[in-house]
């Protein structure tokens, strides 16, 4: 092989559903882009949801970055020479990972983000987490990309939120969810895109379900992981 081939370091477990999907992508695309019998380089690290969940709702974001911290110590000790946190909520700790582990950490708004630009696309929805939606650490990256982002309706907001934790974390996929997700993406007006902000809302929707353009982070996040570790 006539490069170097970078190992990719995943933080998974929030939830796993979604980790699994990260995992099949990143191996795909690699294997799309190098054929044969090529895959990723890679190494996950797996957290338990149940803590994390529990500190995010009780506030303890603190707890929760040194978890984080701790994963990313072990995976950069262990050879990655980037990571990926396979969650859009948790980018909401990332300087406080960075000023302890001095390594590359590939963030899910850019990469979503190079995407939409790609398209041409300027104003944009984004669901995700209440954490994702209302805060300013995520919607700031995209809007300093050059993006006009809007979010749903308080209720709708908290609907969203409810879901991804109580259903999708769950590995659970409803029908009746996935319409009233569909409705309030429709009521958005003069959207030209929607970002699927939450690893595990792919599971539920897709491009097929909408006219407007689908912007899933886990697949743009996975893909653009997998040209970061070839091409570097
Ligand atoms: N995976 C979700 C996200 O992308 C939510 C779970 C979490 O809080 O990390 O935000």
């Amino acid at each position: 092989m006539g490069f170097k081939q970078k190992t990719i370091g995943l933080i998974g477990g929030m939830s796993w559903e979604s980790s699994l999907l990260y995992y099949k992508i990143i191996n795909q695309y690699t294997n799309d882009l190098l054929g044969f019998h090529n895959n990723a380089k890679s190494m996950l690290y797996t957290v338990n949801f149940e803590e994390i969940e529990r500190l995010q709702h009780s506030g303890k974001w603190d707890e929760a970055a040194r978890i984080l911290i701790d994963a990313s110590k072990a995976l950069k000790l262990a050879g990655a020479d980037f990571i990926v946190i396979c969650t859009n909520t948790m980018h909401k700790l990332l300087p406080e990972i960075q000023k302890e582990v001095d390594i590359e950490f590939l963030h899910i708004a850019r990469a979503t983000a190079k995407e939409i630009k790609k398209d041409g696309v300027k104003k944009v929805a984004l669901l995700g987490t209440l954490f994702t939606m209302q805060e300013d650490f995520y919607k700031k990256v995209l809007v300093d990309e050059g993006l006009e982002v809007v979010t749903p309706s308080k209720k709708d907001m908290e609907f969203i939120h409810k879901v991804i934790y109580d259903e999708l974390c769950l590995g659970v996929v409803k029908e009746e969810s996935k319409k009233i997700y569909l409705d309030i993406i429709n009521s958005l007006e003069e959207i030209e895109g929607v970002i699927l902000g939450c690893t595990e809302i792919g599971m539920l929707i897709s491009q097929d379900d909408l006219d407007i353009k689908v912007y899933d982070t886990t697949i743009l996040h996975a893909k653009e992981a997998a040209k970061l570790a070839i091409f570097n």
